[in-house]
């Protein structure tokens, strides 16, 4: 190694946080590495909210589908669609060009892209950290950085390596499988621009089923915490339900969701993590292309306020922002994971209270611009008095003709 070979930032992991970090790192004039092993597609439902598409300039050709309501289906078999009104859609992207399209933009930024696995970090004795990782001719390579970024997702060998234990972090299990859309007019057809969800305790005993459409792909997947709970099975069920048995399967995959950001996210010195390596998924929903993005962005500032500062407290900051404008939010849909997700009698309740317009348009509006609706107050209060009606079994909610 040369003191050429020193970088300012490597970043270990080209997914959705990974290629954001990159991306704002060698767009700001930083010297940077991006790291990803490549060969596997991470498995992912692909569901982004407009938010997302405006604030990281995502183009339209990489939506598969544009989705413009959603149906909730309760243990009953009962469904509540909601859908999005004033034009607004939920784009679906396909992971494989998705995150190849965000490397490919974090490389002509300038990011160096290298292709091989983080293997160990280490610091060496003027203090630089010093990543080894293998390429794809299986030889080991060594770098030198100011800052790793570790954006390596929910198995995070970086946070292994440079943070201490953190405690076991709740997660589900999210498997799917990805089938070719039947075509129209077959018995199976799916409507192409809505979301089936399904919270029924065959499909899922703790999380929900999906079905998203994605132009000639469909995913269809569950999730839980359960160990002994049969994935493979309740997609099997789920696809007979749908009449959906007979397409062809294209993929089967699955991997953890970790439903809560860490306590720490930095090593106090020149490591910092970003995405599900932080565990910034959404609880209830396991929404987490959006975070993972956000959290890659506030990494890279912590990184650059670092270099410039040369104060490795700096770092801390990324988690603060995350916290702030999305924490009060992760707390919420982590209390109504636990407490409407617990068995079928619940989820008939909460499936009904979807049929209510207020809870329809607070829903959207925070997921589509990820803010919580403060200004609605009387809407938050009728929902909050709906709510309370229906756990008592006090109130009727309107139908929607
Ligand atoms: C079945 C399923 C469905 C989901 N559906 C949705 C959805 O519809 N909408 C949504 O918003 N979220 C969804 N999520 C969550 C979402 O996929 C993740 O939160 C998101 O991908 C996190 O991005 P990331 O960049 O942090 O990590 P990842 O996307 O996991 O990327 C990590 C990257 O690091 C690389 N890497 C890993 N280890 C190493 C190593 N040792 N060396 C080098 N590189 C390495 C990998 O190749 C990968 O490119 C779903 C997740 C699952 C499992």
């Amino acid at each position: 190694m040369t003191g050429s070979d020193i970088f300012d930032v490597i970043v270990v992991g080209g997914g959705p946080a990974g290629s954001t970090a990159a991306h704002d790192l060698a767009r700001a004039g930083r010297k940077v590495m991006l790291l990803d092993r490549a060969g596997r597609i991470k498995p992912c439902g692909g569901a982004i909210p407009p938010r997302l598409i405006r604030d990281f300039d995502i183009p339209d050709h990489l939506l598969k589908a544009k989705i413009r309501s959603a149906r909730m289906i309760a243990p009953s078999r009962k469904a509540v669609d909601m859908p999005i009104d004033g034009g607004g859609y939920v784009g679906m992207v396909d992971r494989d060009g998705f995150d190849e399209w965000l490397r490919e933009r974090a490389g002509s930024a300038g990011a160096q892209r290298e292709t091989g696995t983080f293997e160990s970090y280490a610091r060496d004795q003027d203090g630089f950290a010093v990543i080894a990782w293998r390429d794809k001719a299986d030889i080991e390579r060594k770098v030198r950085a100011r800052v790793v970024v570790g954006a390596d997702g929910a198995n995070s060998a970086v946070a292994r390596a440079a943070l201490p234990p953190a405690g076991r972090a709740p997660f589900v299990f999210a498997y799917h499988e990805i089938i070719r859309t039947p075509p129209p007019g077959d018995p199976a057809a799916i409507a192409p621009t809505r979301c089936d969800v399904y919270y029924q305790s065959d499909v899922s005993p703790d999380f929900y089923g999906w079905v998203f459409p994605h132009g000639d792909s469909i995913s269809v997947g569950t999730g839980s915490a359960h160990k002994g709970f049969s994935l493979r099975g309740s997609v099997t069920r789920l696809r007979q339900q749908c009449g959906l048995e007979h397409a062809q399967t294209i993929r089967r995959e699955g991997a953890p969701l970790p439903l809560y950001p860490a306590k720490r996210w930095d090593n106090g010195r020149d490591v910092i993590l970003a995405g599900d390596a932080a565990g910034v998924v959404a609880p209830a929903s396991g929404e987490g292309i959006y975070y993972a993005m956000l959290s890659g962005r506030f990494a890279a500032d912590a990184c650059h306020a670092m270099l410039m500062t040369d104060n490795p407290r700096a770092l801390a900051a990324a988690r603060k922002r995350f916290m702030k404008a999305h924490g009060r939010i992760f707390f919420i849909l982590w209390i109504m994971q636990t407490f409407w997700y617990r068995n079928d009698r619940l989820r008939e309740i909460f499936v009904k209270i979807c049929q209510d317009p207020d809870v329809q348009r607070l829903t959207w509006e925070s997921y589509m611009n990820k803010a919580l609706v403060r200004r609605d107050f009387m809407a938050h209060v009728r929902v909050f008095f709906k709510d309370l009606g229906h756990i008592l079994g006090l109130a009727r909610t309107p139908s929607r003709s």
